[in-house]
């Protein structure tokens, strides 16, 4: 770890109080942690979807409007099995088997990314070290962004409510080429990757050769390269718009905290649970088709507590998690709809965009 972040783990009384709600909810209704038949019917809609669009706009000659129009709903259901597949199995929470988890993670190298990588940056830093400025890679765009008040401001940032969507669009393809900087320099951000052993080595490669074949020298030789720009721009930005605003959404609002990290170690004043909960939110729970779509990311203060259970219980323990809040006074962040969540976004990187932001 470059720098040296720990929690107030001295009372867990919060975290203590919701796992045995947590696991009481699940043996009295006799189920896994894991996902269940609506999780396997999902992978089987997007899996074969995703390879029948790619199919059909690589080898049937379509009307332009048609064939555009493709191209932005392959970059959906890119997105759909980001959240919903490679999210879950690459927490381990998508089936009891570890073989079954880490074949579907391997849907992660098939977008452009790579597992083994994601799995430290998410799993392992993101998830922990949530809104910690100086360790957490999700929020360590500068100088592009500023995403909290402890990133330096730039004269840029006054506008950037309004051009981080179009960066937003560049996330899959900016991930796909950090991926070689963080490989190389062996590092995420500021923490040291593990030893990668011989075979993490080869489905590296082999999924950076997957990507390059297939979504753009394919595409290239099939449909010739004009209609490979369009689709390759109307995916890829279609992809990493979605994947970034539902990421941002859970972290980047107002009311969400932030901690910084310096050359000191930082002992943040919560359990770890409590901090998950104050740096998180989540947002349109009654929205049916947003909560399918995003594979429940739209819960975030249930996945941020409880990664290793998948997306598909987290309605069920938003009550429980609500609950136990309140009981504790913490902090519940919680907007109605996708519309006031991104508002609130808007708003916050906005702030973030000027001189005195809380007074600081
Ligand atoms: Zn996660």
């Amino acid at each position: 770890m470059g720098y040296r972040v720990t929690f107030n783990n001295s009372n867990r009384d919060f975290f203590n109080t919701l796992k045995s709600e947590v696991d009481a909810y699940f043996e009295k209704n006799g189920l896994k942690k894991t996902g269940n038949w609506r999780l396997y019917l999902k992978t089987a809609i997007l899996l074969p979807s995703a390879i029948g669009l790619y199919l059909l706009l690589m080898l049937v000659d379509m009307p332009w409007l048609l064939t555009a129009s493709l191209w932005v709903v392959f970059g959906l259901n890119m997105a759909a099995i980001g959240f919903n597949i490679m999210h879950d199995a690459c927490h381990g929470s998508f089936s009891t088997r570890g073989w079954v988890n880490e074949l579907f993670g391997l849907t992660n190298n098939f977008l452009g990314g790579n597992a083994f990588l994601w799995k430290l940056k998410h799993n392992i830093i993101h998830h922990t070290y949530t809104n910690v400025d100086g360790v957490d890679d999700d929020i360590n765009n500068m100088p592009f962004l500023r995403q909290c008040a402890t990133q330096p401001l730039k004269p840029v940032h006054r506008f950037q409510a309004i051009y981080m969507f179009f960066l937003y669009g560049f996330t899959s393809l900016f991930m796909f080429f950090m991926d070689y900087i963080k490989y190389f320099s062996k590092k995420v951000y500021t923490t040291p990757l593990k030893p990668m052993d011989a075979k993490e080595h080869v489905l590296f490669w082999t999924g950076k050769l997957f990507f390059i074949a297939f979504y753009i020298v394919m595409p290239i030789l099939l449909v010739g390269w004009k209609w490979w720009l369009v689709g390759f721009i109307l995916s890829q930005f279609t992809l990493g718009l979605t994947l970034a605003v539902v990421f941002q959404l859970a972290h980047v609002v107002e009311h969400a905290e932030f901690e910084a990290a310096g050359m000191d170690p930082v002992k943040i004043e919560n359990e770890w649970a409590i901090h998950q909960v104050k740096t998180t939110a989540n947002f349109a729970f009654s929205n049916r088709i947003i909560t399918w779509f995003v594979g429940g990311l739209n819960y975030q203060i249930e996945h941020h507590l409880f990664p290793r259970i998948s997306h598909i219980h987290y309605p069920a323990l938003s009550r429980i998690v609500h609950d136990t809040c309140e009981k504790f006074g913490i902090q519940y962040l919680y907007f109605h709809s996708t519309r006031a969540a991104i508002a609130s976004h808007v708003r916050f990187m906005h702030a973030m965009g000027r001189p005195a932001y809380l007074g600081r």
